[in-house]
């Protein structure tokens, strides 16, 4: 893994130092914000491999920042940091664009366990960059999908889905690890027209699930992040 550049937006001196000396342990170059402003212009001035954000700031917030970094082209990796839970549990209920959300006050295997995972995703992004061809074949431990012919294998067996069913199981294969909330992932399978309902994904995943695992009750590639929504399972998570 070569050294990768992480931008830490903290203004409580002690848990930017914190996250500092962990981040080294991971091979990274760290650059401290500490205040909002300061992460704005840093932020948008160079690509980071990752970025970790508290939400709360001097001058623009953790949320107005997350959103000014999304609307870049290029994907950044972002983790982002609240006071405590039960902010956390209103701020996931926001489409903010962070990758993963951790509460202060944190554990350093917690933090290590989010950074490495992160950091991998960043790994995984480069290599399907420079692999992406139009005849482009995604292969994630027994599931194979052929992307132009949308084909479906599970275990050599084909599976026959619908054109949601497949749209759906792409992009979650294309995100391994990577947390999606139901408004998310109408936005992005269904695009701009969709109803809005949520229960419109879950009774998609379900049928999905139904397709491609062989025990639905407890799936190994889509699986559920209570409270929040869905994830690929990274292969890690593979059985
Ligand atoms: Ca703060």
């Amino acid at each position: 893994m070569s050294r990768k550049e992480v931008l830490v937006v903290e203004d409580e001196r002690d848990i930017a130092d914190l996250l500092a000396l962990h981040l080294k342990d991971f091979d990274c170059d760290v650059t401290v914000a500490s205040d909002g402003h300061e992460a704005m212009r840093l932020g948008l001035a160079r690509d980071w491999d990752l970025v970790i954000l508290d939400l709360r700031l001097p001058g623009p917030d953790g949320l107005t920042i997350c959103r000014a970094l999304r609307r870049e082209s290029r994907y950044v990796p972002i983790l982002m940091l609240t006071a405590k839970s039960t902010e956390l549990d209103r701020v996931v209920g926001l489409e903010t664009g962070a990758d993963d959300y951790l509460a202060k006050p944190f554990g350093i295997p917690e933090l290590q366990a989010r950074v490495k995972a992160l950091l991998r995703r960043v790994e995984a992004l480069a290599g399907e960059a420079a692999a992406d061809r139009p005849d482009e074949k995604l292969i994630r431990d027994g599931l194979t999908i052929e992307v132009e012919r949308r084909q479906v294998w599970v275990d050599g067996r084909e599976v026959q889905l619908t054109a949601r069913e497949f749209d759906l199981l792409l992009f979650f294969a294309r995100h391994p690890g990577r947390v999606f909330n139901r408004g998310q992932l109408l936005d992005q399978v269904w695009g701009y027209n969709h109803d809005g309902y949520q229960h419109t994904v879950n009774s998609h995943i379900n049928r999905l699930r139904a397709k491609v695992e062989q025990d639905p009750a407890q799936p190994r590639f889509i699986l559920t992040v209570w409270g929040i929504g869905y994830k690929f399972a990274e292969s890690r998570n593979l059985t």
